[in-house]
This record gives structure tokens, sequence and C-alpha cells, in this order.
């Protein structure tokens, strides 16, 4: 609390070279190139960091495979260059990981020319991954016993990359790293609007928390309000050539219902790809794409159906899914990017592209549509922007995103074997703690062996079934800017998407682990979670 509270008060009638209006996936790498070149930046959200979209997608790391049916050969090949980046920059984050595709009888193609299509997407992804595998109806169940083959034609296994933690953590290091370069960073703050004045932009800001609004002035202001951008831009009196549009698509999580770690994939009953992925313990089923009218989205009876009634129908399992074998559910809104004003889109060709549109007379940039999986060349092309708005970037070569360097890493693993760190991993871990602590901090996890050398009760969990260590939320409530307890549980970490809200509520831990958090809030910030989830 003490980082986000002194972050405000440096916020508080202050003056940047870049605002940046939300901390989703667009604004966290915004901030992080900026900030690591040298840039004087500070960064808002009014909620958490990545609290809308950005904790909502399949947590794929993809190059866009689907695209190739409408020739869209342009796109996959930047994706798949993004995917790739992305692989050798974040190797303990962005893994490989095998798709193992059912193509059903009566499909718009045969499962043949499907497979032809992974070769074509295997080479445009300049060979990175493990070749595609065709596959019959018997190799398909050989595979993983779970599909049912009764309708299928035949299928395929082929690869791309996800993203081992989840999005929103993903996001939060970007947005940790932009801190650690002096970027001024507050959740909970919203912009009310912003108007350019006298060669700057004042922007009125409240904090959500205390209720107080204060103004920011800074030279460029960047919109990265994801499905926000048109609002703000509104609020900001500025016309843009792109807009949004909106799909919405829902995941649900249940226990884990495939023994293999690989992501399932299908068509769905819209024909639409279908995944279901492994997360941790647990499986996560979806998505839905439902074209909607505005962001504010929920899910609804109907759409936690389909995507039960088609994972039912494809899979072989002991029992049918319901509602009730549902432990947590996300949903969010695809950004879109359309370009004009007038007219109908194309529902289906819509591609994923990002579009930054620039207004340089008013020094506003607004950043339209995208994906979590070509967030370096947002953050590199944000820079760049800005550098030629005429901002002093003092470190423009400056390398702001990747894993530490290998000897950082071999010196982490090296102390972590001395003291036998792997010995003191929990039985019900998914992983040994070495791997785990490394993916998630970097070379903070270095801070960590120190604590469990010093107190070995910092290598206890707190919460059953959590994956987190004492130390990791001492490290939490200094470092990550938890605000709600909700930010710890579903973004930082993700408890509450693999279990379920009362047994959280009434895990013997949480109350500890609340105390670290928030110290003599705890009480208050556990009942506020507890009203917030009822
Ligand atoms: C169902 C689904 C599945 C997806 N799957 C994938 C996938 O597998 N791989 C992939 O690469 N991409 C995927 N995507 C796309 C990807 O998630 C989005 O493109 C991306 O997260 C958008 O990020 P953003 O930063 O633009 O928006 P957001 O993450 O929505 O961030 C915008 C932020 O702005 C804040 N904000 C809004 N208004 C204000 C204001 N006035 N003041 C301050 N802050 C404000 C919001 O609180 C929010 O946190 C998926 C999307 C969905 C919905």
């Amino acid at each position: 609390m003490e980082l986000r509270a002194n972050n405000v008060s440096k916020l508080r009638d202050g003056y940047f070279d870049v605002l940046i209006l939300g901390g989703g996936i667009n604004g966290a790498v915004s901030a992080a190139s900026l900030a690591a070149k040298g840039v004087k930046v500070a960064l808002v959200d009014r909620g958490d960091f990545a609290g809308s979209t950005s904790s909502n997608s399949s947590n794929l790391a993809w190059g866009g495979i689907k695209y190739l049916e409408n020739h869209e050969y342009f796109l996959v090949d930047k994706l798949c260059r993004s995917r790739n980046h992305l692989m050798r920059s974040y190797p303990s984050t962005v893994k490989e990981i095998r798709f193992l595709t059912t193509i059903q009888k009566g499909f718009r193609f045969p499962p043949f020319i499907v497979y032809l299509g992974t070769i074509l997407y295997w080479i445009i992804g300049r060979f990175a991954t493990r070749a595609p595998k065709y596959l019959s109806p018997a190799g398909l169940s050989k595979r993983d016993g779970v599909i049912d083959t009764a309708l299928a034609a035949g299928g395929f296994e082929y690869s791309d990359c996800y993203l081992y933690d989840n999005d929103a953590r993903f996001v939060f290091n970007f947005i940790r790293s932009s801190l650690n370069y002096g970027c001024i960073a507050a959740n909970y703050v919203e912009s009310m609007c912003s108007e350019r004045r006298g060669g700057l932009w004042h922007t009125q800001l409240q904090d959500k928390l205390s209720g107080e609004i204060f103004e920011v002035r800074s030279r460029v202001l960047i919109n990265a309000c994801g499905p926000y951008v048109d609002t703000h831009n509104q609020l900001a009196g500025q016309d843009t050539e792109h807009r949004h549009l909106f799909s919405k698509g829902i995941h649900l999580i249940v226990d884990r219902i495939s023994e293999t770690h690989r992501i399932l994939t299908f068509f769905a009953s819209d024909g639409r790809l279908f995944f279901v992925i492994p997360m941790g313990p647990k499986t996560c089923i979806g998505t839905t794409d439902t074209q909607e009218s505005s962001p504010e989205v929920e899910v609804t009876a109907a759409d936690r159906q389909f995507v039960l009634d088609n994972v039912n129908a494809i899979l072989k399992l002991e029992r049918p899914l319901t509602p009730e074998d549902v432990i947590a559910e996300r949903c969010g809104v695809r950004p879109l990017a359309l370009k004009g004003r007038e007219g109908v889109a194309d529902w289906v060709k819509l591609s994923r592209k990002h579009a930054i549109d620039i207004n340089s007379d008013d020094q506003h940039l607004s950043i339209f549509g995208g994906k979590l999986t070509d967030c370096l060349n947002v953050g590199d092309e944000v820079s760049d922007i800005v550098a030629k708005l005429g901002v002093a970037v003092p470190f423009p070569a400056k390398r702001w995103y990747g894993e530490p360097s290998n000897s950082v890493k071999e010196e982490f693993m090296h102390q972590a074997m001395l003291m036998g760190l792997d010995d003191m991993t929990n039985a019900s871990s998914s992983e040994p703690l070495t791997q785990r602590l490394w993916r998630r901090y970097g070379r903070s996890a270095l801070e960590m062996l120190e604590m469990i050398r010093e107190d070995p009760s910092s290598a206890e969990l707190l919460i059953e079934n959590a994956e987190y260590l004492r130390c990791e939320i001492e490290h939490a409530a200094r470092r990550e800017m938890i605000t709600k307890l909700e930010d710890f549980l579903r973004r930082r970490s993700k408890i509450s998407l693999v279990v379920r809200r009362d047994d959280i509520i009434n895990a013997p831990g949480l109350k500890e682990a609340c105390e670290i958090l928030f110290g003599d809030e705890a009480d208050a910030k556990l009942q506020e979670y507890i009203a917030a989830t009822a």
C-alpha cells in the first residue's frame, strides 16, 4: 500500500513528458519501453493493472493460425514473428505447447487440407516450433483418451505458445519493470477528462480510494484505455481514424479434464476455434465470439451453456459437465480496430491487428486493437512515435524487455540448488520451486532465497493449492501494489481462478496473507473481498 500512496502523491499536480491512461498490456508495454529509455512517464488505471481485457484472454501467444482461412498471410507472418520474439525473450514464461486438433466428419474442410494449413503455418513461423503431425482418429485417441473420436474424421498436432502463469501476471511484470526505471504508476486512479491548453495536456485524475481529484500535466497523452479508448477520446476532444468494435469472449475453469499437457482444439458448433487449455491443476475452456455494442459484458447462462454443450459433445467425460462444475469464469471484450467511421464491418474478416492513431498537433496517441502476442512491437512503436513528437529519449537503444541474462539465472539456480530449494516444494505444487520463483520474479527471486535462508517458514504455503509461499506474499506486499485482495487473488496470482471462492475464504492462511498484504487494514480488505464476490 505504501508504494501506491507514494506514487499517488508524486502524481498529484505533477508534470510528466508522457502520461499513459490504462494499465492493460498496451499501456504496460508503453510504460516499460518509455521508462527504460529514460522518458519521464506516468501511468494510471482506473481499476487494477490488467483488470479489464488483459486478464480475460485465452493466455495464448500465438501466430494466429485461424487467420490463414481468411488469407491474411501478412498478419499471420507478423504475429508468428511476434510470437517467436516473445518465446526467445521470455523462455520461462512464453512456452511452446502442442495443440491437439480434432476435425469432425462433415467439417468445411477435410482434415488433410487443414493439416496442410498447419504445415504452411509452421513454415511462416520459420520452423521455430516442433513440426506438425497428421493423426488418424485412432492416433488422436492414443494421444489423449478424453477425446471422443466417434465423429472424428481425423486430426493433427501442431505447436504454438501459451503464457505459463497467466495474462495478468505477464502484464504486471511490464508495469513492475516500468517502476524499476522510474515510471510513476498507480492503480485505482481514473482519468475523468483531459484538455490541451498552452501546449500541454491537463488531465483530471480521481483517486478511486480517497475520492480526491487532482490534475496532472503532460506533454504527450497516450490513450491505452482498451475497450474505452473511444470513450476517453470523446472526453479529450480527439477525433480518430479508427474506432473499436467489440466481440465478447468467455472462458470457464473446471477441475482438470485431461491428464496430458496439451491444448485440445476443436471447431465449436458455430464453426469457430474452441480450446481446452491446461491451467495449473485445472482446465480452462473457451471461448465464445459474440458481437457486442458495449464493453460492459458479463457471462450469461446462454454463454455458459454454449461452452458446456460444446465440451460435452466433443469429449468422453465420466459425466457431462454442468454449471456446478465451474470453479471460476473469465469474460471480456476483444477491442477490434476498425478503420473509418461509417459502414458495417465484415465481422468474420475483422482481424486482430493493432493501430496507433497519432495527432501530432495535440501530441496525442490512441492505441486500438492488438493482442498480447504483439506487445513488444507496440512498446517499440510507441517509444519511436514519442521520440518523433520531439520528446527527448535519452537511451533509445536500451533493451526494455526480456528475462535477465543467463549469468543471473545460473547464479539463482546455483544458490537454489545449494540450499535444496526444490526439496521444499509442497506436494500439491505443479512444478519445482526453482522454476516457479525464477519465472515469476527473475532477478528478485534471489531476494526470496535470502528470505528463506533467514527464516525457513518463508517457504511455507499459506493457502492450500495456491502455489504461493509466505515470502512471495511478503514480496508482493512491498513491490506489487496490491490495493484490494482481489488484485492479489485474481491477477498477481491465479488463486481465485483455480481455488473455489468458499475454499479461499475458509483457508486457514488467508487471514495471515491479508495481514502481510494490508497490515492494520487486513480485516477490512478481507470483508471488502467477501462482499464483492458474494
Ligand atoms: C476472450 C478473449 C480472448 C483473447 N485471447 C487472446 C490470446 O489468447 N492471445 C492474445 O494475444 N490476445 C488475446 N486476446 C486479446 C487481448 O487480450 C487484448 O487485445 C488485450 O488484452 C487488450 O489490451 P489493452 O491494453 O488494449 O486493453 P485492456 O486490457 O482492457 O486495458 C485497458 C485499461 O484501461 C483502463 N481504463 C479505461 N478507462 C480508463 C480511464 N478513464 N482512466 C484510467 N484507466 C482507464 C481499464 O481499467 C483497463 O485496465 C483475447 C481477448 C479476449 C477478450
